[in-house]
């Protein structure tokens, strides 16, 4: 059954939604993760998530983030490559049909670099850009990846010069999730294939406090993803879901015609659905559910065996090349 229309509360944002463009919010949240003052609305109309206002300003905060962190000099610690290593593989593996014959792919947001060296090493056209100068440098380093530092919303890629572009866990940091899929859109080819994965707004396997973070401007359920995907001339495919549903994979590929249809950006009863999710994700029904003690005994196990594992290895490169052979993937040219 539907909740009633009374669980949206009535309130203007202050930036017009990034989806239909509306003002008519609802209020979600009001603190973030840590604790700290952060007003989370929803569009009444479709149902966009987003932190309204920006708590910071986005480029900014990225590069006074990790500046503070890193001082440009990142070097991850090898348990995080180890696991950053196992998220590459997995990553793969949702998109393996696609990398059968080389292709000219883009990861947008690279990172410290393991999925970028795991898709060279497979002999594809690997080409990469992040915003930050730490990791981007660390990563042509010790992976030798071809990399431009900035950020995707400025980058002056030929259009459409890509077969396959990759943007995981990026599109909900930005200022402008819309402009971005416009812009890589236009950086595919005809037949090229747009690869997002974002946090799931639906999901209950985190904690009901975490589910809203300063870092995440936008979040997206799979009706405002795919609609925001429409909107900016890609169609989307079936999407795929981590085994928690807290992340959501979706493939997209290109509208023949890019002419955007007249009808409004209104997605029926999304914002009432998420809404009824999110304000029902609560503490009680939260620790009451096995799903709390499964993450923890999986984080255990997983911070054991990496221990066993960094033991026997310790540079960066060798310890992904070791986890992708045992993976079976092999390292070729085509
Ligand atoms: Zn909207």
């Amino acid at each position: 059954m539907m909740p009633s229309n009374s669980i949206l509360n009535s309130e203007n944002s202050l930036m017009p939604c990034n989806l239909c463009e509306n003002h008519d919010v609802s209020i979600l949240g009001t603190r973030s993760r840590s604790g700290n003052p952060l007003r989370t609305v929803i569009c009444k109309h479709c149902g966009l998530v987003w932190s309204d206002p920006f708590p910071h300003d986005p480029k900014h905060f990225y590069a006074e983030e990790y500046r503070l962190n890193y001082k440009n000099t990142y070097s991850p610690k090898s348990k995080h490559v180890l696991r950053a290593g196992k998220v590459a593989l997995g990553r793969y593996q949702k998109i393996k049909h696609l990398l059968e014959e080389k292709k000219t792919i883009l990861d947008v947001g690279t990172g410290g670099g393991e999925f970028a060296y795991l898709l060279k090493s497979s002999g594809h056209e690997l080409f990469g850009i992040e915003p930050n100068k730490g990791y981007a440098e660390y990563s042509v380093a010790e992976y030798g990846l071809n990399l431009h530092i900035g950020f995707i919303q400025d980058s002056q890629f030929s259009l459409e010069s890509f077969d396959l572009i990759t943007i995981w866990h990026v599109l909900e940091h930005t200022e402008d999730p819309f402009f971005v899929l416009c812009k890589l859109r236009d950086l595919l080819k005809p037949q090229g294939v747009l690869v997002v994965e974002v946090p799931n707004i639906e999901a209950t396997c985190q904690t009901p406090k975490s589910t809203f973070h300063e870092a995440h401007l936008f979040n997206f359920n799979l009706e405002t993803l795919v609609k925001m995907g429409l909107k900016a001339g890609l169609i989307a495919q079936k999407p795929i879901y981590s085994e928690d549903r807290g992340n959501m994979t979706l493939l997209f590929s290109k509208a023949l015609d890019c002419v955007q249809p007249a009808e409004s950006w209104f997605i029926a009863d999304n914002a009432e659905r998420i809404s009824h999710l999110v304000k029902n994700h609560t503490n009680l029904n939260h620790f009451f559910s096995t799903k709390p003690y499964i993450r923890f005994l999986k984080r255990m196990y997983r911070s054991v065996s990496e221990k066993v594992y960094i033991n026997r290895l310790n540079k960066n490169k060798r310890l992904l090349d070791q986890i992708y052979q045992n993976a079976g993937h092999v390292y070729h040219e085509y």
